[in-house]
């Protein structure tokens, strides 16, 4: 028997002109996604993309936990493909369905016939069809108002399929179809979940992380890497734009009045990742700050760093808890590296007694002690770039 995988998109964001520009963006994505598991046939037909293995080598179960995590994709199915007659479909029926029903109490059909000349109508289908599972399934009975699982029969142009229930897509939008942004990359919890959010909103990304050689590691950078690399599994391929601002935190520790440390550094981070998007193009920064969360994320001191830079600076995790934060990266799997105990450059010379109302006049009054637009063309040199392949 043969099986195919069937991706449903968000009706509401293909709507009207733009509907073909996602459904050619969704499908290169599976394509590009589709070439780890085997050969693939990938088309759209009738609001609908269908993979379908070209050979019996191709892996269907990987393909379709892939398909799951395409942006843009809100339910993949697997679905039997059958000749277009009753005798055929009711065969496959009762050969394929059931595993998929058990431990489950209710059922409906949902025969759709976009082939017009098929014999029988989707009620008359339904109801053959109904039961054909009622005979294969033990102790299973109908309830058509709230199924367990919805069996579909869907005769198409090209063929029959047979499925029993879908399962949940990454949803939002697809990669690229909302602009590039320049996410500012830390080896914490916060950032990489900031950047998957964004990414499922069909942003494609950039990143930026700062180091603070000697003062912080190698194996800091490498946890960084990594953590773009599981973010990659959702939002494709990741430059990583590394900049050193070594000079920078020593000058201010030198000359700034402590309490303002992190409140300064945090305006040169935001100022070098303006270049930085500027530079490749970048329409918005992306940090995982949460209202509240430290000293640097109170209103005020979010007021301080954004007064800084005239980009927008896009914060998704802004109103979530930790906990709910921690839930996001758990399931993408970024939460086990994030809490590898690395130091990162704002750890390194904390101040004892950050400001946590400051005001934006006094924090100016200790950033012009020193050449800010020097200091921040010289990290720009520091710029190197890694590349970030995503492994699906
Ligand atoms: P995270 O868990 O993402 O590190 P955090 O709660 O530890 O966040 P901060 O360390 O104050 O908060 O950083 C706030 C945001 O600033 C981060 O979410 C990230 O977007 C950015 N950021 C912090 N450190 C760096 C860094 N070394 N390189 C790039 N961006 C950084
Ligand atoms: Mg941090």
């Amino acid at each position: 028997m043969k099986e195919i995988i069937l991706c449903k998109y968000g009706e509401i964001v293909l709507k009207g002109a733009n509907k073909k520009y996602f459904e050619d963006m969704l499908c290169r994505e599976l394509k590009k996604r589709a070439k780890a598991y085997g050969s693939f046939d990938i088309y759209r037909a009738q609001s609908t993309i269908y993979i379908e293995a070209t050979d019996d080598t191709a892996d269907i179960d990987g393909m379709f936990e892939a398909a799951r995590k395409v942006f843009g994709i809100v339910t993949v199915a697997r679905a039997a493909v059958c000749e277009k007659n009753m005798e055929d479909i009711a065969k496959v029926v009762r050969e394929y369905i059931p595993s998929f029903l058990k431990g489950l109490h209710t059922f409906k059909v949902e025969a759709k016939r976009s082939d017009k000349s098929f014999p029988l109508d989707s009620m008359e289908i339904s109801r053959e069809i109904g039961g054909v599972v009622l005979e294969s399934c033990r102790g299973i009975r109908v309830d058509v108002h709230h199924p367990d699982v919805i069996v579909k029969v869907e005769i198409r142009e090209f063929g029959a399929y047979v499925s029993a229930g879908s399962f949940k897509g990454a949803g939002g939008m697809p990669i690229g179809s909302n602009g590039r942004g320049l996410l500012l990359l830390s080896g914490g919890i916060d950032s990489p979940v900031a950047g998957y959010m964004l990414a499922k909103r069909g942003v494609k990304l950039e990143a930026v992380h700062f180091e603070s050689f000697p003062y912080t590691s190698e194996r800091a950078k490498e946890k960084v890497l990594d953590l773009a690399k599981l973010v990659a599994v959702y939002a494709g391929d990741i430059k990583v734009h590394i900049v050193s601002l070594t000079h920078i935190q020593e000058e201010l520790v030198k000359n700034c009045e402590e309490d303002y440390f992190t409140l300064l550094l945090r305006r040169y981070m935001m100022t070098i990742a303006e270049k930085l998007a500027e530079k490749y193009n970048c329409g918005a920064l992306i940090t995982g700050e949460s209202v509240g969360q430290v000293a640097s994320q109170t209103m005020q001191a979010i007021g301080v760093t954004d007064n800084a830079v005239n980009i927008p600076v896009f914060r998704p995790c802004i109103g979530l808890d930790k906990e709910e934060i921690v839930q996001i990266s758990r399931q993408i799997n970024t939460f086990e590296t994030s809490i590898l105990p690395y130091e990162d450059c704002c750890t390194v010379f904390t101040p004892r007694h950050p400001k946590t109302r400051p005001e934006l006049e006094k924090v100016l009054v200790q950033e012009r002690k020193l050449d800010f637009d020097a200091l921040v063309n010289e990290a720009l040199e520091s710029e190197y770039t890694e590349y970030v392949e995503a492994e699906y």
